[in-house]
């Protein structure tokens, strides 16, 4: 701006955090809850994405591990 440098980017949103207690079953990083299309809906990924694809359904707050990875 103005030839001089921005030195007030804005601010970037911040990223989800990655479980410490659920972790994934191929890299052992830790997952990530993430909200879904739907509202209420949530999903989790593997915080080692996108070299881990590692996906879950969410039940009842936690990866949904009957079902699998997806
Ligand atoms: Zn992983």
């Amino acid at each position: 701006d103005n030839g001089k440098p921005n030195l007030n980017p804005k601010p970037k949103t911040p990223q989800p955090q990655a479980s410490d207690t659920e972790s994934c079953p191929e890299c052992n990083k830790g997952l990530i809850r993430r909200a879904g299309k739907r509202e209420g809906s949530f999903w989790w990924g593997c915080s080692g994405f996108p070299a881990c694809k590692v996906r879950f359904f969410d039940k009842d707050g936690k990866p949904d591990r009957d079902k699998g990875v997806l």
